[in-house]
């Protein structure tokens, strides 16, 4: 039996695109077949957005949840109903300045950010540039107000868009590290993702793999894009294949 651990972002990773729905459900059957396979998500999505995706699109529940870009971590009781960490919870608050996060939003946001619509952001922020607004630049005025509010914190963008600001050293990666060690899972992990957001991932992971519309070597560190595997097909496909790749599937289907 191979033992593995699986840890997927969702968005533009393991959520099917037009006509892939049949690829995901070929890649759940075979990991359902896999009794040693652990599955994680890991998403920059909030908790209750990612229980959302995983019923709009009838997902495989996965064992564990990391959410908020690290920020939460979820576990799936065997009723079905999800758990936070309590010890990842604490430990991230303690990195958490909620007061300045706080009054950086009450002063009021620099030109060119704004809120995230819509999202509830657990202990951290989640901002986004406004319509027209320079990436850079945003950044750049993110950086002084954070530090104008005394609140220290990393920023990460992507997608050329959104501004995750984030407890420090807290991310995906961090989260994934906690998990894999208090809950003792197997190894070797796998870690898929296709933004910025997930670069955590691709560091903590054995074996990166990254989807082929992803990040290039602007956005990335590029040892960290050398030591990914690109992904040959996109979505689900490219994540079945990059695990029969890897030798981690007992039985290997053969009607790709
Ligand atoms: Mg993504």
């Amino acid at each position: 039996m191979t033992v593995f651990h699986l840890a997927t972002d969702l968005d533009g990773t393991w959520l099917p695109g037009p006509g892939q729905v049949p690829d995901l459900r070929r890649l759940e059957a075979t990991l359902l077949a896999q009794p040693g396979a652990v599955l994680t998500f890991a998403t920059g999505r909030t908790f209750l957005s990612a229980l959302e995706a995983i019923e709009r699109w009838g997902l495989l529940p996965p064992q564990h949840l990391i959410s908020d870009v690290g920020t939460a971590l979820f576990h799936r009781r065997p009723d079905g109903s999800w758990e936070e960490d309590r010890a990842w919870a604490d430990r991230v608050a303690g990195h958490w300045d909620a007061g300045a996060a706080q009054r950086l939003l009450e002063a009021g946001l620099p030109d060119g950010l704004q809120v995230q619509p819509g999202l509830a952001p657990i202990r951290r922020l989640g901002l986004q540039r406004a319509a027209g607004a320079d990436m850079a630049d945003a950044g750049r005025k993110l950086h002084l107000a954070c530090e104008a509010h005394g609140l220290k914190a990393d920023i990460l963008p992507s997608h050329d868009l959104y501004f995750d600001v984030l407890p420090p050293g807290v991310h995906k990666g961090a989260a994934l590290a906690f998990l894999q060690q208090t809950q003792d899972l197997p190894r070797p992990v796998v870690g898929c993702g296709d933004s910025a957001n997930d670069l955590g991932l691709f560091e903590f992971a054995d074996h990166p793999v990254l989807m082929p519309a992803g990040l290039d070597d602007r956005e990335a560190p590029p040892a960290l894009i050398r030591r990914a595997r690109r992904a040959s097909f996109p979505g689900p496909r490219g994540i079945h294949e990059a695990l029969a790749a890897f030798g981690l599937l007992d039985e290997e289907e053969h009607d790709h």
